[in-house]
């Protein structure tokens, strides 16, 4: 695209161009604001477009059809033989997948009537931007609000030290030349497990360390147990309750020091690839926060009150509170801007849904039964296995369930968690019934098409009551 001629003068001006800044730019767009949004990288869509989101699914689509030919054909009577991996290819159609993704926001900003200014911005005092060009030239922009979505960044682990094709974290496990041997994954929340299970399925043996002792934090636990299991019956090996603490490489592959999170004698580990995925932090390098008094909390996120951090500066999407993901950046996006235009915004973190896109997916939305114990709420949870799914048993993919939690005084849903077939589109359902303050039975006498996934949701909405009919 040709840069737009920018006029330095806007309504708002956006640092970041990921789900939250190109959101809000379009947004601010539609609603008559004069909007530019300020990206550094290359291309629009940040951390989401270009190295999250989108290319990891990418691989896993490819890696999962991969893995069909040999675990899933025989059982439906396909022969095919052996398929043969030809990761260059497997790597660049998932870059033009990206290319055309990132395109697409540059349109998008073209017809909301957004400039795109090239550079990295750096707030330089109230209704003040500066703007620096990768040929080191300066422009000063004024506007009336200032959006910070400057997003996050991959934290490091003290004592392991990235090198390329070696120790990596998402972005360069995103891109290795060729399939390691021995995969050792640091850290089991959702961005590890879903690159290490593409690359389990292109062939590397796959050893994932976790300091707690279970996987992905965050996720109700019966839903992790189960998980864990799945991940473990797929050849994923676990080491949890172990914290690595040093790295070195040599000519052969890397040796990590892991020790037991609890105290105890140190081991060493061999793999020829290590990926660090501890977690993301806030990105606020050289951003001028200091101009206009914004504070940051202890790990660095921006300290905000209902997304405002100073008189006509704005923040969204991962660095700032609440779950660092692509669709609540988006979310957060809409209130932002609706609120810089006088109108109402605001967004409920607890519906914001979570999604595992292995195979099986994992899914929840809600609270999980620890916090509601926690939180001393009484609950009733129905649950529903997919193997008496007839869909999930036709197309031979069983493993997992739902669970939904309901107010034991009222019935209103309160969570639901799934592990199973494409549960990240099923969750839908669940963020609508509570977004419309919906209870258990609502969807439990909802007529849902036979035959679908889908079903598991309403009857395990049904065993909350307990009157599930078909297990
Ligand atoms: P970002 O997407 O990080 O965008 C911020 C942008 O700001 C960047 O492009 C950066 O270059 C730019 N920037 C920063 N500082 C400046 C500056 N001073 N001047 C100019 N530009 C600047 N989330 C999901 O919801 N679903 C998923 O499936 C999912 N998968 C993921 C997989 C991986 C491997 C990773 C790493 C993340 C994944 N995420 C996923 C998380 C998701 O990518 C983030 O939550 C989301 O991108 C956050 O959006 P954001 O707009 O807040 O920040």
């Amino acid at each position: 695209m040709a840069d737009a001629a920018p006029s330095s003068t806007y309504d708002v001006v956006i640092i970041g161009g990921g789900p939250g800044g190109y959101n809000a730019a379009i947004r601010a767009g539609q609603l008559g604001l004069r909007a530019a949004c300020i990206e550094m990288r290359e291309t629009l869509g940040g951390t989401c477009l270009n190295v999250g989101c989108m290319p990891s699914k990418a691989l896993l689509h490819a890696s999962e059809l991969f893995e069909a030919v040999t675990r899933e054909f025989p059982t439906l009577g396909i022969e095919v033989g052996a398929p043969k991996l030809n990761l260059a290819r497997m790597m660049s159609q998932k870059q033009d997948s990206v290319n055309a993704l990132t395109k697409g926001i540059e349109f998008l900003f073209k017809k909301n009537k957004v400039d795109w200014i090239r550079g990295r911005g750096r707030i330089a005092g109230k209704g003040q931007v500066e703007v620096t060009s990768a040929d080191g030239s300066k422009t000063l922009l004024t506007a009336k609000d200032i959006v910070i979505a400057t997003g996050s960044e991959p934290t490091p682990l003290p004592g392991v030290a990235f090198e390329a094709d070696r120790v990596v974290d998402s972005t360069g496990a995103l891109s290795l030349s060729a399939v390691p041997k021995h995969l050792i994954v640091v850290g089991a929340g959702i961005i590890g497990l879903e690159l290490g299970s593409v690359w389990r399925r292109l062939g590397a043996l796959v050893t994932v360390v976790e300091y707690l002792d279970r996987i992905s934090p965050g996720m109700d636990k019966d839903l992790a147990t189960a998980f864990q299991r799945v991940l473990t019956k797929q050849g994923m090996t676990f080491r949890l309750g172990a914290k690595v603490t040093a790295s070195k490489t040599g000519k052969d592959g890397v040796e990590l020091t892991v020790e037991p999170s609890a105290g105890g004698a140190a081991e060493t580990m061999k793999g020829d690839v290590v990926l660090v995925a501890i977690g993301r932090r806030p990105y606020t390098e050289g951003l001028g926060l200091e101009t206009v008094g914004v504070a940051v909390d202890k790990r660095g996120f921006l300290v905000s009150d209902h997304f405002k951090v100073a008189e006509g500066v704005w923040v969204m999407g991962d660095v700032t509170y609440g779950p660092m993901l692509a669709h609540k950046a988006e979310e957060d996006a809409v209130a932002v801007i609706e609120l810089i235009a006088g109108k109402a915004g605001h967004v409920d973190y607890n519906l914001v849904p979570s999604v595992v896109y292995t195979a099986p997916e994992v899914a929840w939305v809600g609270k999980t039964e620890d916090q509601l114990k926690a939180e001393g709420v009484a609950y009733k949870a129905g649950k529903f296995p997919f193997t008496a799914n007839s869909r999930a048993k036709i197309n031979h993919e069983t493993d997992g369930f739902v669970k939904v939690l309901a107010d034991a005084a009222t019935d209103r849903i309160l969570g639901v968690h799934i592990l199973g077939p494409q549960a990240g589109e099923m969750i839908g359902e669940a963020c609508v019934a509570m977004a419309f303050g919906g209870s258990s039975e609502d969807i439990a006498r909802v007529c849902h098409p036979h035959p679908t996934r889908s079903e598991a949701v309403k009857q395990a909405a049904m065993g909350v009551e307990g009157w599930t009919m078909q297990a």
